[in-house]
Formats: C-alpha cells, structure tokens, sequence
C-alpha cells in the first residue's frame, strides 16, 4: 500500500509514516479535529528507487568527501535530477491522485499541504530531521512533482553533509510524506497548554488574523491570551496592532501577505468562546499525551483545526524524545596540524614587496600559498596552511578559514565579519585591501602581516606557516597569575568553537557572546528556519551555541546579546529573499528595531535563553543592541516577561551605541537596566558618520575622537551616580589609549577580543596603581 489515510495510522507507525504523519494519525484517533490527509508512506520511497533501478547510483553519488563543498553541491544536483526524473510507476502515482481526489469537496480541486515525514529512527536529530521540504497549496497539476521534492530533501547538502559526517548510511534513511488539506484559516495561532517554560498550569494562546505561517514566522505581532487553568478564567488579554495577515490568493492559491483592514487591525481576534473551545482542545491534547502540548490551530468557518502538536520540552531538558532529541555534539578536529610545507626558497621580504596591504585585524606573521575564494563552490580549494583571499568573508567559510594560515579581504573593517572572527580563531588577517582578489594570484607564495596589514611577496622565514599554530596555548596567560585588577576584564566570543581560548585567557567573564554567527551559519534567516525546522530547533541552535560558552566559563558572567544583523546579511540567507532593500542597512531595520517590530524570531532568542536559565545557567546576562532610549525598554521587558525571565531577578542591559543612547542614559537607568555596555564600532560610525565596514573611509573611523569620548565619558559618570554598572564590548575596548581613558572613567569592566585579553589586563593594572599613586602623592 502506497498510501494510508491519517486517521488510520498511529504513534505506534512512526517507521513507515514518519513522526509527522505519525503525531497528525495519533490526534486523530485522539478525537482531535485535525484536517483530513493521508500519507504517501517510506516504503513507496524506497520502492521506487529500488525498482526503477536508481537506488546504487543515488547513494554512489551521496556518498562525497563532506568537506569538499563542490562535491557536495553536485551530490544533491545528481540525486534530485535522479528523483525527479525517473518516472514514477502508474499504479503509485495512480494511488496518490486518488487519495487526492477524494479530498476534493464537489469536484472542486482541493488546496493540499504536501510535507515531509521523517522517519523518526533514522533521523534521530531534530536538527536534521527540520531540514526537508514543506510545500502549501499545492494543488493536482504539481502534486507527484512535490512528492518527489519532499524525497530529494533528503539529499540537501547539509543532510549529505550531515549523514557523511557522521557515518550514517544513507542507504538507512527513509522518507514519507504528509498530504493534508490546507484550512483557509480566517484565524490562526499557537498554543502552549502549560506555560512554556515554568510548566504552571497556565494556558497561553497567540492568535493573529489569516494563516498562521504569519504567527509562527514572527512576520506578525499575534495577539496573546492567557488562562489560568486552576481559576478556570481568562486572566489576562493583550491586543495587539495586527499590520498584516497571510492569506490564500483565490486566484493564483499562492500564500500571500495583505495588510489587515482598518477594524480588524487592532480587534480582538479571539472571543471568549473561542478561547473556552481551544482552551477545552488544549487540556484534551495535554491528557492524551501526559505531558504539555505545543499547539498550532486554525480556525475556518467556525471550526477550530489542529495542526500540529508537539511536547514542550523547554519546562525541562528533555533529551529521550526521538524527534525532539538534542542535537549531537559536533566533534570539531582540531586545525593546524597538517605538515604543510610551502616548499619555496625563503626570501627576505623588505617593505617593496608589498603587494597590498589593509587592515592589520588579526595579529600574527605567516606564510602560504594564495587561495583566491570567489564563490563557495571553491571553498575545498582552501587546504591546510594557504592565505585565503576572498572578497568578504560569509558564515559559511569559517571551516574553510580554520584551515586557512591566513585571511585576506578585499572588503571590511576592523569590525567586519572577516576581522571578528578571524580573531577568534587566531587566524592572522589583513582585511579592506581594496584589490586583493585581482592583485594576488593563486598558488604564489605569500607572507601575511596582521600586525602591520600588509601581505608581501614570497615566503619569510621567520613567518610560521600555519602549522605550528596553537590557538588554546597561544591565548594562555605567561604566568597562572593573571595581574589582580579592580576593573574586570572580559573577553569578546562570536563563534562558540572559540570558547575554550576564550577561557584560557583568565578573563572575568565574557563581555559580549554574539549570536548573529550561530544563526547566520544555519544558512537560513532565522524566519525560514523556524517555519521550515520549528521555533524548538531554533532555540536547540541557539542553546547549543551559549550553553558552549557559558559552560566554559561558569560561573564567571556571559553577556549574551540578542541578535543585530542588517538586512543585507539576512539577504544572503535561504528565506532572505524578502528582506527589504534598503540604502542603507546600517541606519536601517537591525537590532533591536527590528526584533521589537518582528517579534517571533526575538522570542525563541529569549525562550532559548529562558530555558537555559532554567537548565542552571545563573551566569547568563541577556543584552539588547542598538537600544535608542527607554521606550525600546518598555518592549524588551514585556518580551522577557512574556518568555519566562523576569527583568527584576535577572541582570539584564543595554548596548551604548547610538548617540541617542548615550544621551538618554538618565531614562535608560530609570527604566531599569542593570548595565550598559559601550558599542563602540556602532557608537563611532553613528557619532561620526562614518561607515564601519568602509575601507574608503576607514583612516577616520577613530574610537578615540573626543566627541566618542565625551558620550563615553558622560555616561559613565551618569551610571556611576545611579548605581548602572558599565562596560565596553566594542573592538576599541582592545586598545591600550581607550583603556586608560576608561579606566580613569570609572568604568566597570573592559570586554577585550581574545588576543588582546593579556595585554589589556595589563594595561588596567598600569593605570589603576598610577591612579592610586597620584591620589597618594
Ligand atoms: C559594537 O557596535 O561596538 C558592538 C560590539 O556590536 P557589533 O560589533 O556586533 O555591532
Ligand atoms: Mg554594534
């Protein structure tokens, strides 16, 4: 049997239809109203490759060296022209159009959602068992078409990459697949039966006008119900300014985004009836499953439909459940152990053999071979111990810049991508060369200069190349005695493989965990990979990456910072081809502006985090970039609230990095920040007009002018009255002029990138005892 209908399968089914199919069949049989459908079950899967012959040449062309990304790119070429261009036998295709049919209301084509279901044994891993396709409305004509699709998910680069990896026979991997019809919904939202993350007997329901695509992508700020279950009543009702809906197209029966008319706009979308009736769904879904549910419903025709229903898992870690399991550990190699050899007769390289030069942003002298990096099809080119020299660096180059010796750029400044992370993974780099990629040629041998920023002709004998490197022994202190400092000294991480030498350096804490890496280099914005993977798999990214750094450095602090990525970075993602165009992504829709504005992706930053204050990690302190004055703060805190943390228990602060907020700190304070921390690449560019990521106008990015330090100096003295504490996270806060300025301020504490850690202690030591002096004298 090709197909089954839903309703006559169960949990107990999971290997031949999937969890999916398996969790939809079990409500069903629940007496739960869920949208018919049936399922196109693994065996047709693996029946159609068998017996059109394709199966050894399918998985002879899946199985590729996973660090070669050409060969990765031309696996999933291969294994989706091989589905989707065998044909498929009639009495399966048959089968299918039938069960299609039958679904249809008086001859009228039915709208179907046609969606992957993984089989649950085989893909143990939430993070990989997200990664295959979901098509809505999807109507006849492309029906067998999108069948297949949702097979060839199973061979995305990153599932290749994934199984290759980690050893996993992609001959044992099965796929079912979902076809279910689509509700028109006229309301929609999710369901939490217990509260998210205390598990209180409390039911919180989001709702918003049209599908609920628009609630689960965040594209909409739904409206929030909460009811108290013990007290049986509504107790609290929050309406909120709904802009847009997602609808149907009558007549394309594409999704699209309208906005909401006048009166609905900001009209209660559920009644009390309403709320009665799912909240009735809720507790009957929760006794089903013995344990608090996630719901997606819909509402048509005064009907309510459930969609999906999963455990909710972030009352507490809960690893022993097939699809919402952990993602594995990634066990990462370590770099620079190859025996690389240049092979060239070692010249002396004097100041004529430059052959460009930039910005010195990672410090270190070494020698390779040049590796031009136009697209990231030649990304495998990079091998152990070569320069690697690309326009820009992007997310998903760092495995190709960990084998790199060195790192040169034609675009970017001090704060790049390119510079920050290169610094962490101790990698010397010269960025904002202007021309490097047209003057440098591929295979010459170089010398790279990240003190001086210059990379010359030939190799230097006193260069190392590459090999000889030791990121965690390089970052250690001399001596086990850090220097005693009043003033803390943190350390800066953006790429949590980076946490290890973070915490070598004997820093107070880290001052600023960025997490625009860890969602960039999921290749999704992270809109697309919610609706694609669940805002559960987010979070699991997102706690993935943290808990790595804060379980480095417990109990010391971790500053973790909600994400601020413009919107041309969020365009180069899978999903950010609707992000808006805008002139200029620095002044535009990023930071906090954006997060506040579009609230879901926010969210799951803060239920990621709330969950990992629940799992014990008492050191974590959440920050908000971009901040202009406090009624930015009104939203951040209702968020939190919302997510489970409460801003009077927990340290919470802000970023300094618009003038706007240097001079607002009075009302900042007043609005309840725990501290500020000084955003100095934004609060320069800001103050002085001046692109940071701009090579042509980098020789005027200067931290130190005195209007910067005048906002700086300002505001620490205003905090200092009012109890605030503060501190510094911006690349300037790594140089010795900055630090004693800051030091002399009044500052709280200093975050430093890794490399400078040492130094900066140091430097704070200095000017503490000469202050102490002078006041003695
Ligand atoms: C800053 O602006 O100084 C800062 C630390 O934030 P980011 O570099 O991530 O913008
Ligand atoms: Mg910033």
């Amino acid at each position: 049997m090709a197909v089954l209908w839903l309703e006559d399968v169960d949990a107990d089914d999971v290997g031949t239809v999937g969890g999916k199919a398996a969790s939809l069949g079990e409500l069903i049989g629940a007496g739960l109203p869920v949208p018919p459908g049936f399922t196109v079950t693994a065996g047709t899967y693996r029946t159609f490759i068998e017996e059109a012959g394709i199966d050894e040449e399918l998985f002879t062309a899946v199985d590729v060296d996973p660090e070669d990304s050409a060969a990765l790119r031309e696996a999933e070429e291969t294994a989706a022209e091989l589905i989707l261009e065998t044909p498929l036998p009639d009495d399966v295709r048959q089968e299918i159009v039938e069960r299609y049919r039958a679904m249809g209301d008086d001859g009228d084509e039915a709208f179907v959602a046609v969606r992957s279901s993984a089989t649950a044994e085989d893909l143990p891993d939430s993070s990989f068992a997200g990664q295959q396709e979901t098509f809505l409305n999807v109507r006849e004509q492309d029906l067998i078409r999108r069948v297949k699709e949702c097979w060839a998910s199973l061979f995305t680069q990153r599932a290749i990459y994934y199984r290759q990896q980690r050893g996993f026979p992609h001959a044992d991997v099965d796929i079912a697949v979902v076809v279910q019809r689509m509700v028109d919904a006229e309301k929609s939202g999710v369901m939490f039966t217990s509260h998210p993350s205390t598990g209180d007997p409390q039911i919180t329901i989001e709702a918003a006008w049209g599908l609920g695509e628009a609630v689960v992508s965040g594209t909409v700020s739904p409206d929030n119900y909460v009811y108290d279950r013990e007290r049986g009543a509504v107790d609290e009702v929050t309406v909120a300014d709904k802009k847009v809906e997602m609808v149907k197209d009558a007549e394309t029966g594409e999704t699209v985004t309208l906005e909401v008319d006048e009166e609905r706009r900001n009209a209660r979308v559920l009644s009390d009836a309403e709320i009665g009736e799912l909240v009735e769904l809720g507790k009957r879904v929760e006794d089903h499953y013995g344990t608090p549910q996630d719901v997606e419903w819909a509402i048509y025709d005064g009907e309510i439909y459930m969609l999906q229903s999963r455990p909710i898992t972030t009352i507490q870690e809960d690893s022993g459940d097939g699809e919402e399991g952990d993602a594995a550990e990634a066990a990462e190699g370590t770099t620079g152990e190859s025996d690389a050899s240049d092979g060239a007769a070692a010249t002396n390289g004097g100041d004529d053999d430059v052959l460009v030069d930039g910005l010195g942003a990672s410090p270190g002298v070494v020698s390779g071979a040049v590796r031009i990096v136009h697209k990231l099809d030649h990304l495998d080119q990079v091998q152990e111990g070569d320069v690697m020299v690309t326009e820009m660096t992007m997310p998903d180059m760092v495995p190709a810049m960990k084998r790199a010796s060195g790192i040169v750029t034609d675009e970017g400044g001090m704060t790049s991508h390119a510079a920050i992370i290169s610094r962490e993974l101790g990698v010397p780099a010269v960025v904002g060369t202007g021309n490097g990629t047209r003057l440098l040629n591929d295979g010459q041998n170089v010398t790279l200069d990240g003190d001086k920023g210059t990379v010359r002709a030939g190799a230097d004998k006193d260069a190392e190349s590459g090999e000889e490197f030791e990121p965690v022994e390089a970052a250690r202190p001399e001596t086990p005695v850090k220097p005693m400092t009043a003033t803390e000294v943190k350390v800066n991480v953006s790429i949590p493989e980076a946490a290890e030498r973070a915490a070598a350096t004997g820093a107070d804490g880290v001052g600023l965990l960025r997490i625009e890496h860890m969602v960039l280099s999921l290749g999704k914005t992270p809109e697309k990979y919610i609706a694609d993977h669940g805002a559960r798999a987010y979070q699991d990214e997102l706690i993935e990456g943290v808990r790595r750094v804060a379980d480095e450095f417990y109990p010391r602090p971790v500053r973790v910072r909600t994400i601020d990525a413009p919107t041309d970075e969020f365009r180069e993602l899978e999903g950010g081809e609707g992000e808006p165009a805008e002139h200029n992504p620095m002044l535009g829709w990023r930071g906090i502006r954006r997060s506040l504005d579009k609230p879901e992706p926010f969210r799951q930053e803060l239920a990621a985090f709330a969950r990992l204050y629940e799992m014990g990690y008492d050191n974590l302190e959440v920050m908000f970039p971009l901040v202009n004055d406090a009624s930015d703060i009104e939203g951040i805190k209702r968020h939190m609230r919302e997510s489970g943390i409460d801003p009077e228990t927990h340290r919470w602060g802000v970023m300094i990095e618009t003038p706007a907020s240097a001079l607002q700190i009075e009302e900042l304070a007043a609005a309840g920040i725990d501290f500020a921390s000084f955003g100095t690449n934004d609060l320069t560019q800001y103050t002085l007009a001046v692109d940071r990521n701009n090579e042509h106008v980098a020789d005027r990015f200067d931290e130190l002018h005195p209007a910067v330090l005048q906002l700086i100096g300002d505001t620490i003295e205003t905090c200092r009255e009012l109890g605030v504490d503060t501190s510094i996270c911006g690349q300037a806060g790594s140089k010795p002029e900055m630090v004693d300025f800051l030091v002399e301020a009044g500052i709280s504490s200093i975050s430093a990138n890794i490399d400078a850690v040492r130094d900066v202690q140091h430097e704070v030591k200095r000017t503490e005892q000469r202050l102490l002096l002078d006041s003695v004298r």
